[in-house]
C-alpha cells in the first residue's frame, strides 16, 4: 500500500475563482455557543491560503443531525461569527446552501472574501448524495476543495458528490490527515507501535486486522482488553467483557502471532466493585480479580510495560482509552499512556473521539505530532479502507 498522494490547493491557480470548500465545523454547542472550537481552527490554514492567493471562498459543512430540515439551534452564523474572530475578516453567513440566496451570496464575493453557506444537512440531499442537490452545490463553485477529514468516510452531497462536477483537490488539513496517517500504514519508522484500547473488540476489529503485520507491537488496554483476557482464560470477574467478541479475540492473538506482531494485554489491572468516583478501587494481577469486582483501567506494571515499548517507537498509533478516563480513580492509565506517548520521540499519531478527549484532558496534546480531528473516519482509515471523500480527489502523477 502505498501513502496516499493526492492534489492539494498548491496545485491550483485559484485567484478569482469561486472555491467550495468543504470544511468540518460540526463542533460541540452549548446553550447556542460553541463549546470547543479545535475544528474551526483546524480549517484556518487552508482558508488563510486560499485567501491570499485571491480565491473566493465559499465554505460549506454540516451541524448535528438535522435529518434533512431546518434546525434553527443547528444554524451555522454563530460559526461564521467565530470564524470571524479568528481569521479577522468578515464572514457573511449564507441563509441557506443552494438557491436564490447562496447563488446572489457568492456572486456577491470579491477575491479574498469568505462565506459560510448554512448547514447542508437541513436538506436531504446532503445525506442522500442526490444528484440535483450535488449539481446546485457546486453551480456554487468553479473547483471543489475537501477539508473535512472528519466527515471523508461519508459519500455525501458535500463530501463527495461535488468532487465529481468540479475540479476537486485536498486541503490543507485533509493533507497532513492523510499524510500522516497514510505514512504510517504504508511506511512507518520503526518499530511502529500501535495501542488500542477503548470499549468494544468489535469496534476495533478491523483496526486490528489492518495493523497486524505491519505493526511491530499492539498493546492492548480498556474494556476489550478483558475480552482479550477471558479469551485467554482468565477469570474476569464482573467486568464488561463483549461476550460475542470472545472467540474473535482469539482469533485475533493467534493471527498476530503467526504474523509476527507482538500482541500484548495487561498484566495488571485496577478493579472496583463498582463504577464510581468513591468506589475503593484496588490493583489486582490479572489473576485476581474477585467474582464481585469490575476491572475498570490497567495497572501500573501495566503502563510500565507499555510505557517502555513507547518511549522507543519510531512510529505511535493510539486509538481508545486504556480505562474510564472519565471517573478519576480509573484516569491513570490512560493518563500515564498519553505521558508515553507525549515522551516518544519518533511520529505519534492520536485519533478516535474519546481518546483525544482523554489526550486533552491530560494537557499533552501539543506534545503528540498529530492529533486527528476524525473520529470515525481515523477509525476507517486505520481499517485500511479508502474514504469516499478522499477517493474523489485528483490523484498526484
Ligand atoms: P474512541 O472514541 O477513542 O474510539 P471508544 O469509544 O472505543 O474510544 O471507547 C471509549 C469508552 O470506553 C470510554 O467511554 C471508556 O469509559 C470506556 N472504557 C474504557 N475502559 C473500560 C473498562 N475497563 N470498562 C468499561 N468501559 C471502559
Ligand atoms: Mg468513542
Amino acid at each position: 500500500m502505498a501513502a496516499l498522494s493526492k492534489q492539494t490547493i498548491r496545485d491550483l491557480d485559484v485567484r478569482g475563482r469561486q472555491v467550495l470548500v468543504r470544511v468540518d465545523f460540526n463542533v460541540p454547542m452549548k446553550a447556542g455557543s460553541i463549546a470547543d472550537d479545535t475544528r474551526i481552527r483546524a480549517a484556518v490554514p487552508t482558508i488563510e491560503a486560499l485567501r491570499h492567493a485571491g480565491a473566493r471562498v465559499v465554505l460549506m459543512s454540516h451541524l448535528g443531525r438535522p435529518d434533512g430540515k431546518v434546525v434553527d439551534a443547528l444554524r451555522l452564523a454563530p460559526i461564521a461569527a467565530h470564524l470571524a474572530d479568528l481569521i479577522g475578516v468578515p464572514v457573511a453567513a449564507v441563509p441557506d446552501c443552494i438557491g436564490s440566496a447562496a447563488r446572489a451570496a457568492v456572486k456577491g464575493l470579491h477575491d479574498g472574501d469568505v462565506c459560510l453557506l448554512e448547514n447542508v444537512r437541513f436538506h436531504a440531499g446532503e445525506e442522500a448524495n442526490e444528484p440535483g442537490f450535488v449539481a446546485e452545490l457546486a453551480a456554487l463553485g468553479d473547483v471543489f476543495v475537501n477539508d473535512a477529514f472528519g466527515t471523508a468516510h461519508r459519500a455525501h452531497a458535500s463530501t463527495e458528490g461535488v468532487g465529481h462536477l468540479l475540479p476537486a483537490v485536498a486541503g490543507l488539513l485533509m493533507e497532513r490527515e492523510i499524510g500522516i496517517m497514510g505514512t504510517a500504514l504504508a511506511d512507518p519508522a520503526r518499530p511502529f507501535v500501535a495501542v488500542v484500547g477503548g470499549k468494544k473488540v468489535s469496534d476495533k476489529i478491523g483496526v486490528l486486522r489492518n495493523l497486524i503485520g505491519r505493526a511491530d507491537h499492539i498493546l492492548i488496554g480498556g474494556a476489550m482488553a478483558n475480552t482479550f483476557l477471558q479469551a485467554q482464560g482468565h477469570a474476569m470477574g464482573a467486568s464488561y467483557v463483549e461476550g460475542s467478541a470472545v472467540s474473535t479475540a482469539a482469533e485475533i492473538l493467534d493471527a498476530a502471532s503467526q504474523a509476527g506482531t507482538r500482541l500484548e494485554l495487561p498484566s495488571d489491572l485496577v478493579i472496583a466493585p463498582r463504577l464510581e468516583v468513591d468506589a475503593p478501587a484496588m490493583i489486582v494481577g490479572v489473576d485476581a480479580i474477585p467474582a464481585d469486582q469490575m476491572a475498570l483501567d490497567i495497572g501500573p506494571d501495566s503502563v510500565s510495560r507499555y510505557g517502555a515499548v513507547l518511549r522507543e517507537a519510531g512510529t505511535v498509533i493510539w486509538n481508545g482509552p486504556m480505562g474510564v478516563f472519565e471517573v478519576a480513580p480509573f484516569a491513570a492509565g490512560t493518563t500515564g499512556i498519553a505521558r508515553a506517548v507525549a515522551e516518544c520521540a519518533g511520529t505519534t499519531i492520536v485519533g478516535g473521539g474519546d481518546s483525544v478527549a482523554a489526550l486533552e484532558a491530560t494537557g499533552l496534546a501539543d506534545r503528540i505530532t498529530h492529533v486527528s480531528t476524525g473520529g470515525g473516519a481515523s477509525l476507517e482509515f486505520l481499517e485500511g479502507k479508502v474514504l469516499p471523500g478522499v477517493a474523489v480527489l485528483r490523484d498526484r502523477h
